[in-house]
């Protein structure tokens, strides 16, 4: 399977960490967003990053031009046609998603694959419009935040989706510092759907605000359960926005069951703003 050019479609978190470490495996990588700048600032991310490894001797000084030279930011309006993958990195929004993977389907050549990098919306509603031979090319590829570094990509097919393009994308990923996991189109695939109750029940012990508890039961999960992080700083990593949105597309899907049910708090705390770490301020306050 050749990947040489790739097209990601939305340079937030997610979109600009896809671009950095597809620009990291000698892939020339497009980079757009409905605001240009917003892919600009992206790109100065990835070369700060890259200066960092490079003051760390991670990358030499040739590695770090050549990544630099495969990213570049492109009006929405003004990217090629020509990709052999699109990744879309957009708003968690069901309908959003719909139209550009439509969009994408008309204009992007016929060989291009389609992914979607959604938490939680199943690829079957995403594909569901796609010409007959795009949906044999359109796949869910679910990176982890920070995306240069986190190991898993949950690779999701659909019932449409060619089997050996699974195939062949599993080997790709696992031949490039990933680790692939095929994942049946159900919501929240595996990771996003066990973590919904890591959240979930972490906020109904916490039942209201409170600082002291929101810093104890993280220490708990982090230092006592051996988890990485706790769930309040995670939210906080994730945005409580997108981590919300989350929740809210996999409770509805499974029918309103109550064991995915949003909370509260995380209402409260996308209405006053407190949208996490971006933003300064979530379960903590951050001086960013
Ligand atoms: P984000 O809000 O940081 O970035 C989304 C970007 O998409 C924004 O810059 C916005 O301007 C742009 N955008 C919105 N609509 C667009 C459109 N129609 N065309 C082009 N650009 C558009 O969001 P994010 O956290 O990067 O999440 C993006 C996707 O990745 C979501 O589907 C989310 O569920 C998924 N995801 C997020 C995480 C995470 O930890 N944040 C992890 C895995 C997957």
């Amino acid at each position: 399977m050749e990947i040489k050019k790739v097209l990601i479609v939305g340079a937030g978190t997610m979109g600009r960490g896809i671009a950095q470490w597809f620009a990291q495996q000698g892939v020339k990588v497009e980079l757009v967003d409905a605001v240009f700048e917003v892919a600009l600032a992206a790109q100065e991310l990835a070369n700060a990053s890259w200066d960092k490894l490079h003051a760390k001797a991670k990358f030499n000084e040739k590695e770090i031009a050549s990544f630099k030279s495969n990213l570049t930011p492109v009006e929405i309006s003004e990217h090629s046609n020509d990709c052999d993958l699109v990744i879309e990195a957009i708003i968690e929004n069901v309908d959003i998603k719909r139209e550009l993977f439509q969009k994408i389907d008309m204009n992007m050549k016929k060989e291009c694959i389609i992914a979607s990098n959604t938490s939680s919306i199943p690829i079957t509603t995403l594909a569901r419009e796609l010409s007959q031979e795009r949906k044999t090319k359109t796949i869910g590829l679910h990176f982890f935040n920070p995306a240069p570094i986190m190991k898993l990509v949950e690779i999701i097919e659909t019932t449409w989706t060619d089997k050996q393009l699974t195939k062949d994308l599993f080997d790709w990923f696992s031949k490039r510092s990933k680790k692939p996991a095929v994942c049946k189109d159900s919501p929240g695939f595996i990771v996003n759907r066990v973590a919904r109750n890591f959240y979930g029940e972490s906020l109904h012990i916490l039942e209201s605000y409170d600082q002291d508890k929101v810093e104890e039961i993280d220490n708990v999960l982090k230092n006592v359960g051996g988890f990485r992080m706790g769930p309040f700083t995670l939210m906080d990593l994730i945005g409580i926005d997108v981590n919300y949105d989350v929740t809210q597309s996999v409770w509805k899907s499974f029918y309103n069951d109550p064991r995915f049910r949003p909370h509260q708090i995380q209402r409260e705390m996308v209405e006053s703003g407190r949208t996490g770490k971006k933003v300064s301020e979530g379960f903590y306050k951050y001086e960013n």
